[in-house]
C-alpha cells in the first residue's frame, strides 16, 4: 500500500507538482534478500546499501531489511554509516572504503567497523584501538585480483603470523572482478586464492561473494555473502532470466503535446529529425533526475523507450537537464494527455534494459536516480 513518503528528502514537491514519481517496492527488496539468503544457507546474507541504498533511499531500505532480520550492512563511507546506525542498534555495519587518516575515533563513536584495505590502515587502526582501549572489530580486505583496495596476499601471509596485528580482525574478505561472467577464468583463480588466504586466519569468518558471486555456487559463499545489486532488482545472472523481483518504478509527467512537421528536428544539437508528421510528448524529467543523456534517440541510433498509455514509444532527440521528448505519433490522437504519467522503469522495462539503451549498466541507472522525484515507498 502506498504511504506518505516519510523517507523522502526535504523540498520534494507534492505528487501533483512533481515532474517524476519514483516508487520503491520495499517488499520486493525484502523478498530478494530472503531469496538470496535461502540460496546461500547456512551462510549469512548481508546487505550492501552504499550509494544511498543503490539510489533507493538508504533509510527506508535499511529499516525494512533490519526489521525482517538482516544483521549485517555494508556502506561505502562514514557519512552513510552515520545514517544507518540510528536505524539498527544491534546490526554490524562495515565501511567498505576503510579508515581515512584521523577518522578512527568516529568509527568507535558510531560503533561501526572499517574494512581495512592496506597495511598502513591496519597499523593506524591497531594503534588507535590500543590507545583508546577500544575492542575495535574490523574486516581485513585481501586483494585477489581486483587490484583496487586490499592487502596483497603476500602482506596477508606476513600479518597472519602476528596475533597482535590481527587481534581486531573479525572478518576476512575479498571481492570478485568478473562474477557476472561465470566463465571468466579470473573467477576460479580468485576463489582458489581466497581459499588459501582464509586458511591463514583460522577461526575468523570469511566473505567473498557479491550478488553475481552468489550464483557461482557454494564454493563462493563462505560464511557471509555481500549482495547489493540483486537486492534492488538488478539481474545478477546477465546471461539468464532475471531471478530477482523488480524494485523501482519510475514515471515522468507529460507537460505538453506538440506537432512537429516532417524534416523538423527535436532537442539540443538537432540530432533527431521527424521523418513524418510527428506528435511529440514533452516530459518533465531529464538528466538531472538520472535519465542518462546517452539514452536519447538520434537519427542514427535509437534511444531508450518509455511506456505511454500501454505502448512502448521511443525517445526523440537528446535528453535535456529537466526535459525529454517522446515520439507518440503511433498512439491514438487523444493520448497521452497533459499531466499524464509515462513509465520509464517497471516490470516491463527493467533497470538493465533501460541501462542497455544508454550504454551502461543497471547499477549506474539506480545510483543516479534523482532527488526531485516524488518518492513513494511500498512497505511490507
Ligand atoms: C559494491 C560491493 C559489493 C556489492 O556488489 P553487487 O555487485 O552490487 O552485489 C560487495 N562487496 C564490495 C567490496 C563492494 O564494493
Amino acid at each position: 500500500m502506498a504511504q506518505t513518503p516519510d523517507g523522502a528528502l526535504a523540498g520534494v514537491p507534492p505528487a501533483a507538482e512533481a515532474g517524476g514519481i519514483l516508487r520503491i517496492d520495499l517488499t520486493a527488496i525484502v523478498e530478494n534478500w530472503r531469496d538470496l539468503g535461502r540460496r546461500v544457507a547456512p551462510a549469512e546474507c548481508a546487505a550492501v546499501v552504499k550509494a544511498d541504498g543503490y539510489g533507493c533511499g538508504i533509510e527506508p531500505v535499511v529499516a525494512a531489511l533490519a526489521q525482517c532480520g538482516c544483521k549485517t550492512f555494508f556502506v561505502a563511507d562514514l557519512s552513510e554509516a552515520r545514517r544507518v546506525r540510528p536505524l539498527t542498534s544491534d546490526a554490524d555495519i562495515y565501511v567498505l572504503n576503510g579508515v581515512l587518516p584521523g577518522t578512527s575515533l568516529t568509527f568507535a563513536q558510531l560503533d561501526v567497523r572499517p574494512v581495512i584495505g592496506s597495511v598502513v590502515e591496519l597499523i593506524e587502526w591497531n594503534e588507535f584501538c590500543a590507545a583508546q582501549e577500544w575492542p575495535g572489530s574490523a574486516a581485513l580486505h585481501v586483494d585477489t585480483g581486483m587490484h583496487r583496495l586490499g592487502l596483497n596476499p603476500g602482506e596477508a601471509v606476513t600479518l597472519a603470523d602476528s596475533a597482535r596485528s590481527t587481534a581486531h580482525i573479525c572478518l576476512i574478505m575479498s571481492h570478485f572482478a568478473c562474477a557476472d561472467e561465470p566463465a571468466h577464468p579470473l573467477n576460479a583463480r580468485q576463489m582458489a586464492d581466497f581459499h588459501d588466504v582464509r586458511l591463514l586466519f583460522p577461526g575468523i569468518s570469511a566473505s567473498l561473494a557479491n550478488s553475481s558471486g552468489i550464483f557461482l555456487g557454494p564454493d563462493a559463499h563462505h560464511d557471509l555473502v555481500r549482495p547489493g545489486a540483486a537486492l534492488f532488482g538488478i539481474n545478477p545472472t546477465p546471461q539468464h532470466m532475471n531471478p530477482m523481483r523488480p524494485v523501482a518504478r519510475l514515471q515522468g509527467r507529460v507537460l505538453q503535446l506538440r506537432r512537429v512537421a516532417t524534416g523538423d528536428t527535436v532537442g539540443y544539437g538537432a540530432t533527431w529529425t521527424a521523418r513524418r508528421p510527428t506528435r511529440i510528448a514533452t516530459v518533465g524529467i531529464g538528466y538531472a533526475d538520472g535519465i542518462l543523456r546517452t539514452s536519447g534517440g538520434t537519427d542514427t541510433r535509437p534511444g531508450a523507450e518509455a511506456i505511454v498509455a500501454g505502448s512502448h514509444c521511443p525517445l526523440a532527440g537528446r535528453v535535456s537537464m529537466d526535459l525529454l521528448a517522446i515520439d507518440v505519433t503511433d498512439l491514438p490522437a487523444d493520448v497521452p494527455r497533459r499531466g499524464d504519467l509515462v513509465t520509464f522503469l517497471d516490470e516491463d522495462i527493467g533497470v538493465d534494459d533501460f541501462a542497455s539503451h544508454a550504454g551502461t549498466i543497471g547499477y549506474e541507472v539506480l545510483a543516479r536516480l534523482g532527488r526531485r522525484f516524488w518518492r513513494v515507498y511500498d512497505r511490507p
